[in-house]
């Protein structure tokens, strides 16, 4: 049995955040929103509740899960050997959406780091997520609330749609404020590497510590690339049903340009039977829906925050048209939130064409 809660996300009711945390603290699972994504949380020592989330999600046991944590206490019970970075991270830009790779200590449980010696430790802005960990008093492991190789949930209704009747309660907090998970950097090496963009890009990093971060093409979401339409073997990671096909350009400055080679390509495949729809920005959506093709906005180019916002629901709304084939277009991964944006689509699509 799923329970599901509903609380304010800014002012949440400390009663009903207390009953959740003992159920964590009894073993059990919470799906719960942060400012990134919804999370699916666990004590983080108890290694048991640490498996059943691995089970839940059906999630590769390879692929270790992000500590939350509500002090800097919590933080240095978790890590050894931490360089002076890490704390310079920590105060300028804790609570929020960046999330460190440092040397564990030997009270992180295997299980959460799935056998590394490191650990990925996050402290989270949202004040349900912050009052759930310091009411629980040990920090809280969980990846997004997601069957993994979906989206990511960014919305209760996606949480309850993977995830209802395999969790034992969902706090409904209302949409995520981001709805990219968090930026991770590994600050095991010097200088640090960029291992997967999010809400704070590496220009971020750099103006505000004046530090320079290493962005290795993985980052970008390369090097996952999968074979197109290929039935039976389709790779899944934050992947619709639908097979989603990602139409890239080497510069984004001419949106007539874009906007006609992705309708082309929607009427080629259209002449060859297949129902089309378009994924697109609010800036070329009238040039694919006067064709008839169905079409959901992402928002504006002018305005990366609110594309990053509706990427995953656009992913999860890309099922529910019923097409055959979507397409969807790129963005400029060299500026803001680009790279984050595009690190989800490249590994979204299961094909991706370059013009
Ligand atoms: P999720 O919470 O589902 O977004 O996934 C957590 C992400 O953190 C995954 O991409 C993991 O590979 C990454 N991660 C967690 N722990 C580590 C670690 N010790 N080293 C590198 N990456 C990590
Ligand atoms: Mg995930």
């Amino acid at each position: 049995m799923t329970k599901i809660v509903r609380l304010d996300p800014l002012n949440p009711d400390l009663n009903v955040i207390k009953e959740v945390a003992d159920i964590v603290r009894n073993g059990g699972l919470c799906a719960f929103p942060t400012e990134t994504v919804y999370g699916l949380g666990a004590d983080a020592f108890n290694p048991k509740a640490i498996t059943k989330v691995y089970e839940v999600k059906g999630r590769p046991k390879d692929n270790p899960l992000i500590l939350h944590i509500d002090s800097l206490k919590m933080f240095n019970e978790l890590t050894s050997d931490v360089p002076e970075i890490a704390y310079m991270i920590a105060s300028k830009l804790w609570p929020g959406p960046i999330t460190l790779i440092l040397k564990k200590s030997n009270l992180v449980p295997n299980e959460v780091t799935a056998n590394l010696p490191t650990v990925a430790i996050r402290c989270p802005a949202h004040p349900i997520a912050l009052k759930l960990i310091s009411s629980l008093g040990r920090p809280v492991a969980a990846p997004s609330a997601n069957i993994s190789g979906k989206p990511s949930p960014t919305k209760a209704e996606h949480v309850v749609r993977d995830l209802m009747g395999l969790v034992d309660v969902i706090i409904d907090g209302g949409d995520t404020f981001f709805g990219i998970e968090s930026t991770i950097i590994d600050l095991t090496v010097n200088p640090p590497v960029l291992l997967r963009p999010g809400p704070i890009t590496p220009e971020d990093i750099t103006r505000i510590l004046g530090i320079e971060v290493i962005v290795p093409p993985v980052a970008r979401g390369y090097e996952e690339a999968k074979v197109a339409l290929s039935p039976g073997v389709k790779y899944r990671h934050y992947s619709p049903n639908t097979p989603l096909i990602l139409i890239e350009l080497d510069n984004y400055e001419d949106l007539v340009k874009l906007a006609n080679i992705v309708l082309n390509k929607a009427l080629e495949l259209r002449i060859k039977g297949y129902n089309v729809a378009v994924v697109a920005s609010s800036e070329t959506l009238n040039h694919y829906r006067s064709k008839g093709f169905p079409v959901i906005n992402l928002g504006s180019r002018n305005n990366l925050f609110e594309v990053a916002h509706n990427l995953f629901k656009a992913l999860r709304e890309v099922d529910e048209l019923g097409v055959d084939i979507a397409l969807v277009e790129g963005f400029n991964d060299n500026v803001g939130l680009g790279i984050a944006i595009m690190n989800r689509l490249r590994k979204a699509a299961s094909e991706r064409l370059c013009y």
